[in-house]
């Protein structure tokens, strides 16, 4: 049985489910959604993990959502807000239509990299966003260059009174929890989970698969469609590429899918290994005290949980890449 299961929102009757992806950790998917569809990515067991989105203009790829203007809409983006293109499109290119409280849409972070790892953690190969976007969008003939900082789900960003970022668990978010989006224009999405859900408060410490897919138009999508149009009507300022002075050398920009294209992962795709060992007095205690409390679901996670802050907090390089996200910046 699919794992998008319902057509329905709290808010509209979706068409039927026409396309539907395991993004297995850590990978990246493509998929192109019209105008009226509907995007939903969607958590399994474990649930709570961060999902990294792109998004691009279907029939020209330069045009792309961007996290700061969208950012005017808070920090984190709420239900009924927009993604939004970057200038001199600024076009509100899909609207969130269904998202949980747990589900935080972040504007502040930006995806991981192989760089980033690599001065953080030591490790280029490891697996990362930056990669599974890229391998994503190769499907439709775009490069590591033409991804962008990304529209993120499921990702709990928090700042302190000295305006450093911060990153939290995952709380509360529930398998079949999901987030969707309808299409204000034709779209290529592209979502990966995040390549440090493992290393990070991001994925609970842990690497889990998460499903999207594209529900077609309905009569009740398209009002919904129709009713952002009368109330945000284009803009005489929304500039396209005949409004420019120089023209683009690229004369085709629209995105079609590449034949045969099969896409690269790092460490592809990745294995679980099962460690035992036995857990005695306060540090036994204390892992039962955090699962009573409810900060860990269960004794797995709270020993896993407390190796990695331990490793983070002891082993990782603090770096510019990583900015101020568990420490205070000291570059001087
Ligand atoms: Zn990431």
């Amino acid at each position: 049985m699919s794992r998008l299961t319902s057509a329905n929102s709290s808010h509209a009757r979706y068409g039927d489910l026409r396309d539907e992806y395991e993004i297995i950790p850590t990978s990246g998917k493509a998929m192109p959604v019209k105008k009226g569809e509907v995007f939903r990515s969607v958590q399994h067991d474990p649930a709570g993990m961060c999902v990294d989105i792109n998004i691009f203009n279907l029939h020209d790829y330069v045009e792309h959502v961007e996290t700061s203007i969208s950012r005017r809409q808070g920090f984190h983006i709420p239900l009924g807000g927009f993604a939004i293109s970057d200038s001199p499109r600024n076009s509100l290119m899909m609207q969130v239509i269904e998202k949980p409280e747990t589900c935080v849409i972040d504007m502040l972070g930006h995806r991981c990299s192989p760089a980033m790892n690599e001065a953080v953690w030591g490790e280029p190969d490891m697996t990362n966003c930056q990669d599974s976007l890229a391998g994503g969008i190769g499907e439709y003939g775009l490069t590591p260059d033409d991804t962008h900082a990304s529209y993120t789900l499921w990702m709990p960003t928090g700042w302190d009174e000295a305006g450093l970022l911060t990153l939290r668990r995952n709380v509360g978010v529930k398998p079949g929890d999901c987030c969707d989006f309808l299409a204000l224009m034709d779209v290529l999405m592209v979502a990966c989970t995040c390549g440090i859900n493992d290393l990070s408060p991001l994925g609970n410490y842990f690497q889990a698969p998460v499903s999207i897919g594209v529900f077609e138009a309905s009569d009740e999508t398209n009002a919904m469609v129709a009713d952002v149009e009368r109330r945000f009507p284009p803009l005489e300022g929304q500039k396209k590429p005949e409004d420019f002075p120089v023209k683009h050398h690229i004369e085709d920009r629209a995105l079609r899918k590449v034949d045969g294209y099969k896409p690269q992962f790092n460490r592809f795709p990745m294995t679980y290994e099962e460690v035992e060992f036995e857990l005695t007095g306060t540090d036994l205690e204390e892992a039962e005290r955090l699962v009573r409390a409810g900060l860990r679901t269960d004794l797995e996670d709270a020993v896993r949980s407390g190796v990695i802050e331990w490793y983070n907090g002891n082993r990782a390089n603090h770096h510019p890449l990583y900015g101020s996200i568990g420490g205070a910046a000291a570059y001087l």
